[in-house]
């Protein structure tokens, strides 16, 4: 199955796209990590994108979409993948659905966990004292929430009018949240 989960930051797609890779068998593409790799690994891409991150604003288009063509040039997506931060604007939505149509293998769901902002802004604040990650700055967070109003949410309306959205309660338990999911994308495995 291939998937993309949307949602904005502190929706829960991470955590939920680990389950689901269990779930499913399929990988797990996460932009964030990626990009965090190449940022730990001290590469030319990882300079670049590291202030930018930090300050919670988007990577280039042109890098993410290099990224991304290389990752699904992998043997493993070919059964399917799970698919977490891209696209985050209207440009990487259309440049996915080229790549994916060049590839053969167009888009199934689209998953959008549904989050209200205060609890957003609860759960990173939660996340940012755990795990002190660099763009969970008071600052940071303020920015990224405005980057995916303005930029992300379009992208949702995107998968609406292509007839692959689903909407999901992103609140409650992670279980619970979990078995919503699977419930959503249910008809979509039993045709295949
Ligand atoms: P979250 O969903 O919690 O905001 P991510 O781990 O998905 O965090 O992304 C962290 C940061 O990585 C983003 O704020 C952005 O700077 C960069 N990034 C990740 N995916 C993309 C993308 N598709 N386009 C541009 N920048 C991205």
């Amino acid at each position: 199955m291939r998937l993309v989960l949307l949602g904005a930051p502190g929706s829960g797609k991470g955590t939920q796209a680990a389950r689901l890779k269990d779930h499913l068998q399929v990988p797990h593409i996460s932009t964030g990590d990626l990009l965090r790799a190449e940022v730990a690994a001290g590469s030319k891409l990882g300079l670049e994108a590291k202030e930018i991150m930090a300050s919670g604003n988007l990577v280039s288009d042109e890098i993410l979409l290099g990224m991304l063509e290389d990752r699904f040039s992998r043997d493993d997506t070919k059964g399917g993948f799970i698919l977490d931060g891209y696209p985050r604007n209207l440009a990487q939505a259309a440049a996915l659905d080229q790549l994916l149509q060049r590839i053969g293998q167009p888009m199934d769901y689209a998953v959008q966990l549904e989050v209200p902002t205060e609890m957003l802004v609860e759960r990173i604040a939660g996340r940012a004292k755990a795990e002190g990650r660099a763009d969970d700055s008071p600052e940071s967070v303020r920015r990224r929430l405005q980057v995916y109003n303005d930029q992300t949410a379009p992208v949702v309306d995107f998968y609406r009018q292509h007839g692959q959205l689903t909407v999901v309660n992103g609140v409650g338990s992670l279980d619970d949240v979990f078995t919503r999911i699977v419930e959503a994308l249910a008809p979509a495995k039993e045709v295949g």
